[in-house]
């Protein structure tokens, strides 16, 4: 058959293992999922409530605009409807973005280590992945820049960045955007904006109103706690979202998924509270880690960056032995370290139990 031949070099997403999955196979009763950076409070009670009030027709099709979420959003930021695209997860708008911009003969040009579905969805359209070094776990913004010609469609810009938890202050993103080509789309992954407590991190427009060539991605999956339903969106120009919309599938967005994901933008409260937990452990962990002589990446999200000083694989294998689902770092480009979404207090004990552990071997 004729596949594509980008197919001959390309993998599966690789999952982690399931809650069910780790519980049959060690014979556990209790297990903490600190794997894929999910919201440990789970979700606002507005979620709950609205699942126990709505008398659901799913025999019908989503609502293709997902308007009532569009507004709400719009007006949660203060936007027009028509500044907004939504996407099947924010995975979907990456995959939207990628399809409208690159082909052969195109580079994008984006940080590693980063979040893998930049380079996938550019190899997938036959373009070229212009791979630039992280410099202590942050953008090498210069070197980005300098990657630029021509042929760039795109520049992949993750702030906090996935996995080094690391971020761009504000001056520093304003100065790079404004020496960004304007045939240049930047994209800004803002999957964890709301776990941000630097103060010169970018507020949350300033640079959809400085800059025509920007589109902003954000999620329900992550601090919103909805990561099950599959809801992101992206913010740009008007004649951007324009654009892309025809490359978006019609109905992208399921009905639930709207529903909730507007009922949980309503509860500003909780993602405050999750914020403001979030916090407090990311500390406990710095301390931990200071006082038991372990490097670290300060983190902006809810996850963090350990240095384990041993194969990935073991220690990660350990934790999973003993009911925690970490994710190993040599899968995410840094091989001797843990990736550890940042749980709650209890679950952050037990990590700290195990690696003091595991210290001692
Ligand atoms: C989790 C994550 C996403 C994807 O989130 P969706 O669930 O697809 O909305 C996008 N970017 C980064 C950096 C992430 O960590």
């Amino acid at each position: 058959m004729k596949w594509i031949k980008q197919l001959d070099q390309l993998k599966a997403y690789q999952p982690g293992k399931t809650i069910d999955e780790v519980k049959k196979e060690f014979g556990l009763d209790t297990i903490f999922k600190l794997a894929s950076n999910e919201n440990p409070y789970g979700h606002s009670e507005k979620v709950d409530e609205l699942f126990q009030n709505t008398k659901f027709q799913h025999m019908l099709y989503p609502d293709g605009a997902a308007t009532e979420l569009r507004e709400a959003v719009a007006e949660h930021f203060g936007i027009e409807p028509g500044n907004l695209i939504f996407g099947n997860g924010s995975d979907e708008i990456i995959q939207i973005i990628s399809n409208s911009l690159i082909e052969p003969g195109i580079n994008t040009v984006m940080p590693v280590p980063s979040f893998s579905q930049y380079k996938h969805n550019c190899f997938l359209q036959g373009g070229e992945s212009r791979e630039i070094p992280l410099i202590n776990g942050e953008h090498d913004l210069n070197g980005m820049l300098e990657a630029i010609d021509e042929n760039t469609s795109i520049v992949w810009i993750c702030n906090p960045n996935n996995p080094s938890g690391r971020y761009i202050p504000k001056d520093e993103l304003f100065e790079f955007i404004a020496k960004v080509p304007s045939h240049v789309l930047v994209v800004v992954d803002q999957a964890y904006h709301e776990y941000v407590t630097a103060s010169d991190y970018p507020d949350s427009l300033s640079l959809f109103n400085a800059f025509d060539n920007v589109i902003l991605l954000r999620t329900f999956s992550k601090i919103y706690g909805l990561a099950g339903f599959r809801v992101g969106f992206g913010i740009a120009s008007k004649e951007i979202i324009a654009k892309m919309e025809p490359v978006r599938e019609p109905f992208n967005v399921n009905a639930i998924g709207q529903l909730a994901a507007k009922a949980a933008l309503a509860d500003q409260e909780f993602v405050e509270e999750c914020k403001e937990k979030n916090d407090k452990e990311k500390n406990r962990y710095y301390e931990f880690c200071e006082e038991n002589g372990l490097s670290y990446y300060p983190t902006e999200g809810n996850f963090i960056l350990i240095n384990v000083n041993e194969d990935s694989q073991s220690a990660f294998d350990y934790f999973l032995q003993n009911g925690v689902i970490t994710r190993s770092g040599a899968a995410l480009g840094f091989p001797g370290w843990l990736r550890i979404t940042i749980g709650k207090r209890e679950e952050n004990d037990k990590v700290f139990e195990l690696l003091k552990e595991r210290m001692k071997k």
